[in-house]
C-alpha cells in the first residue's frame, strides 16, 4: 500500500502543528518519522491513520483519495508508546479481540480465530504466553501483544507510535531488530516515530526528518547520514564540529585550512561553517602541510573499542570532538595538554545563508 501525502496543512488554534506536508511513503517499506518533540511526527502519523483531520490536503492510498475515510475504512492497524492491553483478557484473547468483535457476517469461524491467533503469536515468539494476562508480562513481550493485536485485523497499514519508547535501553535494542525482521518477513507498509536518531538508522528503509511541521529531509538512512540536505539534518543525526570561516569560487577557508568545496563556485565571499563527524577528524602528531589546525588535548576517553578525544582550537576558545579507535588511540598515545594536528574529511560546508 503506498501512501501519499499532498500538501497536507494542520493547525491547533493558531499553531502550525504541519505545514505543507509532500510526502510519498513506499509501499511495503519500514518508513521512519524522525525529528524532536514537538515537530509534528506524532500529527502526521494520525493524519495518516485518519484519527486527525487536516485543514487542506489530500492523502492517497494507492491512489485512492482517502482523505474523507475514517480510521476503520482506511484499515490501518495503531500502536501505541503505551501498550493499551485490555488488562482484564488473556493475551489470546486481547489479541482475538478485534475478529471476534467483527459483525456477524464479516466474522470469520471460531477455527479460523484460532488458527489466525495461533500463527500470529508464534511469529511473534508469544506461543507460551497465551494464557496469561498483561499483567503477567514484562514491557517487551506486551508490547509484542500489542504488535498482534493490531496484525490480527489484517491491515493495509501498520502505524507505531515510539513503540519501544517506555521501555529500557536493552529491551528497546532487542526489540528494533525483531521489529526489523518480522518487517522482512511480512513487508506490510509500515511507518512509525521515533525521536531516537540511532533507531531510524538501524531500522528503517526511509527516513523521513521532521522539524518545526515540515520535512527537512526524506532517504535512506545512508542518505540522510552521508548528504544531509541541510545543517539541521545534520546536527540532528549525530554529534558535528563546526569550523567557522568564509567560501567563494569552490574553495572555503575555515580555521586557517583551505578545502574543496565545489557546491559553492560562486565568486562572491561569504560566511560559512564547515561540519564535520568527530570521526572525520583525524589526529596527527604533525601538521600535514596547510591541512590541519593545531589543537591541544583536554580530555581523553576509551570506551570499548572507541576513543573520544575532546580538543580546543583557536588559542583554546572552540572546542571540538574527536573519534577513533582505541587501537590507533592508544598508538598515539596522547596526553592531556599536548599539542597535536587535526585534518578534518568530509566536510560538509553551508553558507550562512543555508543555515
Ligand atoms: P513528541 O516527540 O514530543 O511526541 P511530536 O513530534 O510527535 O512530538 P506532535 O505530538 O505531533 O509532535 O505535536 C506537534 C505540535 O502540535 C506540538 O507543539 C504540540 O504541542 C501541538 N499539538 C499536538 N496535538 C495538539 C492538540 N490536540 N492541541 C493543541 N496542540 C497540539
Amino acid at each position: 500500500m503506498r501512501i501519499e501525502l499532498e500538501n497536507i496543512s494542520k493547525r491547533f488554534g493558531d499553531f502550525h502543528a504541519l505545514n505543507e506536508i509532500n510526502l510519498s511513503i513506499p509501499s511495503g517499506g519500514l518508513t521512519a518519522l524522525l525529528g524532536p518533540s514537538g515537530s509534528g511526527k506524532t500529527t502526521l502519523l494520525r493524519v495518516i491513520a485518519g484519527l486527525e483531520n487536516p485543514e487542506s490536503g489530500r492523502i492517497l492510498f494507492d491512489g485512492e483519495d482517502t482523505t474523507a475515510s475514517d480510521v476503520r475504512e482506511r484499515r490501518v492497524g495503531f500502536v501505541f508508546q503505551h501498550y493499551a492491553l485490555f488488562r482484564h483478557m488473556t493475551v489470546f484473547e486481547n489479541v482475538s479481540f478485534g475478529l471476534r468483535v467483527r459483525p456477524r457476517e464479516e466474522r470469520p469461524s471460531k477455527k479460523e480465530i484460532l488458527e489466525r491467533v495461533n500463527d500470529l503469536l508464534h511469529l511473534l515468539q508469544l506461543e507460551n504466553f497465551s494464557d496469561r494476562y498483561p499483567v503477567q508480562l514484562s514491557g517487551g513481550q506486551r508490547q509484542r501483544v500489542a504488535l498482534a493485536r493490531a496484525l490480527a485485523v489484517e491491515p493495509q497499514v501498520m502505524l507505531l507510535d515510539e513503540p519501544f519508547g517506555a521501555l529500557d535501553a536493552k529491551i528497546r535494542l532487542e526489540l528494533r531488530r525483531w521489529l526489523r525482521r518480522l518487517h522482512d518477513k511480512i513487508n506490510l507498509t509500515t511507518v512509525f516515530v521515533t525521536h531516537d536518531q540511532e533507531e531510524a538508522l538501524e531500522v528503517a528503509d526511509v527516513i523521513v526528518i521532521t522539524n518545526e511541521g515540515r520535512i527537512e529531509q526524506v532517504g535512506t538512512p545512508e542518505q540522510v547520514y552521508e548528504a544531509p540536505a541541510n545543517p539541521f539534518v545534520m546536527d540532528f543525526l549525530g554529534h558535528v564540529n563546526l569550523f567557522r570561516g568564509r567560501v567563494h569560487s569552490g574553495l572555503a577557508y575555515l580555521e586557517g585550512i583551505e578545502l574543496p568545496a565545489p557546491e559553492h563556485h560562486a565568486a562572491e565571499d561569504v560566511p560559512a561553517v564547515g561540519y564535520v563527524r568527530p570521526h572525520d577528524l583525524v589526529l596527527e602528531r604533525k601538521a600535514t602541510g596547510s591541512g590541519s589546525i593545531r589543537a591541544r588535548v583536554e580530555r581523553t576517553q576509551v570506551v570499548g573499542s572507541v576513543a573520544r578525544v575532546s580538543l580546543t582550537i583557536n588559542g583554546n576558545h572552540e572546542t571540538i570532538e574527536a573519534e577513533l579507535t582505541r587501537d590507533l588511540f592508544l598508538k598515539l598515545a596522547l596526553v592531556k595538554g599536548e599539542i597535536v594536528y587535526v585534518r578534518p574529511r568530509n566536510v560538509r560546508v553551508f553558507a550562512d545563508d543555508e543555515i
